[in-house]
């Protein structure tokens, strides 16, 4: 059966000719011909007849396909008009897929989620998403609370590590911190460049990202927490105290941001990178209790 998935070198190669399509670099398209990839994915994302799936990117329609056959229901959404005839004829046997022709980054997912989703479904984003806009994507989901219980994206390798890294790695950083807030990061298997067309010029990664009841430190001030974490790593070679005093300094005398610094007991010679969330967390509360503000 295999040799008739959209995801093999032969079907994707006779679609595109059939089509006459060329690729735009420029909305990241790099098509995946490999469906067992596809399959172990969606195995990961644990889709099963109960879960409505929305898709980012469906491209000539490969994991759609996928994802058609594993869940209940599909929506995806498709910034390029050119694939729209593309996918209606590709995913002509399926009944379970919508194709929404619009840019993710503008869309309203909540509105989405109620005018397609039964609520007896578990709710999943699984994607390759396109690679230029990677971050404000899951970003953006992450932040509009998008009730949706697991994310399983196809990513950047050096991208999904930031995400899922801890503290005292080159990769723990702002993102890190900002998508562990939210979620419970891991990397599921690298992707080699060799199941693309065309192929990336990068390695790329199945990320999943479980999303949590609630935040995972609680923060008086959310926009000040982010704020201290950006501040912390912004020199990175630099002490977590002068990076505060760096940030603060133009709204806050030195010795207030020293002295708030010091009730919270974290010693100010250590840097950024060896702070656990929890850690922020106590800095950020201590600087609001002080009444530090934006
Ligand atoms: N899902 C297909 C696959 O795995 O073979 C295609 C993945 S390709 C990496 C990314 C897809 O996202 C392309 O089809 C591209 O046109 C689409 N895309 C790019 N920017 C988008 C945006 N802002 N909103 C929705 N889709 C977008």
């Amino acid at each position: 059966m295999t040799k008739d998935f959209i995801a093999t070198p032969n079907r994707t190669k006779e679609i595109l000719r059939k089509y006459g399509f060329s690729f735009k670099k420029s909305l990241g398209q790099n098509f995946i011909i490999d469906s067992n990839i596809l399959q172990k994915m969606i195995h990961a994302a644990k889709i099963d007849k109960m879960s409505g799936v929305i898709e980012i990117g469906p491209g000539i329609g490969s994991l759609t396909e996928q994802l058609a056959l594993a869940a209940n229901k599909v929506i995806a959404f498709e910034i390029d008009q050119r694939l729209l005839p593309v996918l209606q004829d590709t995913l002509a046997a399926y009944t379970n897929i919508k194709i929404i022709h619009q840019d993710i980054l503008k869309a309203d997912l909540h509105k989405t989620i109620k005018q397609y989703f039964t609520s007896n479904l578990s709710l999943h984003i699984v994607a390759n998403l396109p690679y230029y806009i990677t971050t404000p994507i899951l970003m953006n989901i992450l932040q509009q609370q998008i009730p949706v219980e697991r994310i399983t994206v196809m990513l950047q390798k050096e991208v999904a590590e930031r995400m899922a890294a801890g503290p005292n790695t080159k990769e723990y950083g702002s993102l890190s911190i900002a998508v562990q807030y939210y979620t419970e990061a891991h990397i599921v298997m690298d992707v080699p460049k060799t199941v693309f067309i065309p192929q990336p010029n990068v390695t790329s990664s199945v990320l999943q990202l479980v999303k949590r009841d609630s935040p995972l430190v609680q923060v008086t001030d959310e926009q000040l927490f982010f704020f201290i974490v950006q501040a912390s790593f912004r020199h990175r070679r630099k002490t977590l105290r002068n990076n505060l005093i760096n940030s603060f300094k133009d709204r806050y005398p030195v010795d207030r941001i020293t002295n708030v610094l010091e009730r919270t007991e974290i010693d100010g010679g250590r840097r950024g990178e060896s702070l656990a969330i929890q850690e922020f967390a106590l800095l950020a509360n201590q600087f609001s209790e002080a009444e530090f503000k934006l």
